[in-house]
């Protein structure tokens, strides 16, 4: 038998990986809890019809050991987990599917606590608390995310400081890509703050919205990288910072929500190389899993807003080291997480 999983590179010491099939409801699930170290795993469950199980165990390898990161640079007495359900989110969800998730979290007692992610929806979350207290993000008090906007303002900020010199965002323009939840609320502030915004997206409403209410220029999907700005805010996809994008971009910070932006982890140094200043993806969007887990965690909401706008002062302290010891910013970050889930 082979021994894929041990000599998967994201497999990274995860603590408990459980596979769980529940034939009644049809539910084929993969939880993985990568550490525990700072406090219970917590990450969100993904529904995707996944092409094969090893990618669906690639995956949750990935996303677990990426939620360890995040939540210990957000300094959250959390740890990193996620669990997939291999399945069409469209055709293959039943409230049975959720409740049997739900039963195979309550056996794990606590080590690993969910909410929703792509695939899924406080909706379906219910379901799962029908069977364990431990889900998060029941959409009790909405959407979180504001607060992964609000921490990228407040992180674009930190960049403009360290690397324009500047205090304000006033006359300078942002590429951002992806008007959804995050990505419009962010260009909001970044509008309100007096930036000019050049926009992609393929949803047409979204881009005239923004238009009619930012001023925004609107350019097509595939130009956003070749446009002349000062930030670019990849709000929409991953992975777009990579060998064919690299050569095109003409912007100075990169400042955005969406997750694992680098395509290899290489490409944090060859942004330095540049003199393109990158906050790294997982310090600067971790906005919306403070909102959850301070929710969860019963932790009073006043202090929400106060914990998400650390987020400057953690990346501040990123650039600074980074710009020290002359590394990239993004293995800067992973030595500040490392730094604390590991001690
Ligand atoms: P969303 O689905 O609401 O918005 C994504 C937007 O991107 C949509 O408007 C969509 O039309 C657009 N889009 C899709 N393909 C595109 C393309 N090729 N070019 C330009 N635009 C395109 O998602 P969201 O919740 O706003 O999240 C945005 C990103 O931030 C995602 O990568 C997500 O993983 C990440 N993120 C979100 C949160 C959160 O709190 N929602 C937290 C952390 C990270």
């Amino acid at each position: 038998m082979s021994t894929f999983i041990f000599n998967e590179p994201n497999f990274d010491d995860h603590e408990q990986v459980v596979f769980v099939s529940e034939p009644k409801s049809g539910l084929k699930a993969i939880i993985a809890v990568h550490n525990t170290r700072l406090g219970p795993a917590m990450g969100g469950c993904r529904m995707w019809n996944y092409a094969d199980e090893a990618q669906a165990v690639n995956d949750v390898l990935r996303l677990s050991r990426g939620m360890t990161y995040k939540n210990a640079v957000a300094g959250l007495p959390i740890g990193g987990g996620k669990s997939v359900i291999i399945g069409d989110p469209k055709t293959q969800k039943s409230p049975a599917l959720f409740e049997a998730l739900g039963e195979a979290l309550e056996r794990l007692g606590g080590r690993y606590v969910t909410a929703e992610d792509v695939g899924t929806s406080p909706a379906d979350m219910a379901y799962v608390n029908r069977k364990t207290s431990f889900v998060a993000g029941l959409g009790d008090s909405g959407d979180p995310s504001p607060y992964t906007a609000l921490g990228c303002f407040v992180g674009a900020q930190a960049a403009v400081k360290h690397h324009l010199k500047r205090d304000s965002m006033d006359g300078l323009t942002v590429a951002l890509q992806g008007l959804g939840h995050v990505g419009y609320d962010y260009a909001r502030q970044l509008h309100e703050a007096g930036a000019k915004l050049i926009v992609a997206d393929i949803d047409e409403g979204a881009l005239n919205r923004a238009r009619e209410q930012f001023g925004a220029q609107i350019v097509s999907v595939n130009a956003i990288y070749d446009v002349q700005a000062d930030i670019y805010a990849p709000c929409a996809l991953g992975a777009t910072l990579n060998p064919a994008t690299l050569d095109r971009l003409k912007v100075k910070i990169i400042a955005g929500a969406a997750n694992n932006q680098l395509a290899t982890a290489d490409i944090g140094e060859e942004l330095r190389a540049r003199g393109i200043l990158y906050a790294p993806d997982f310090v600067i969007n971790a906005g919306g899993i403070i909102k959850v887990c301070y929710e969860y965690l019963n932790k009073p909401q006043d202090g929400v807003e106060a914990h998400v706008r650390k987020i400057g002062e953690t990346l501040h302290e990123v650039f600074e080291r980074a710009a020290h010891e002359g590394v990239a910013t993004s293995v800067v970050a992973d030595r500040v997480a490392e730094q604390r889930f590991k001690a």
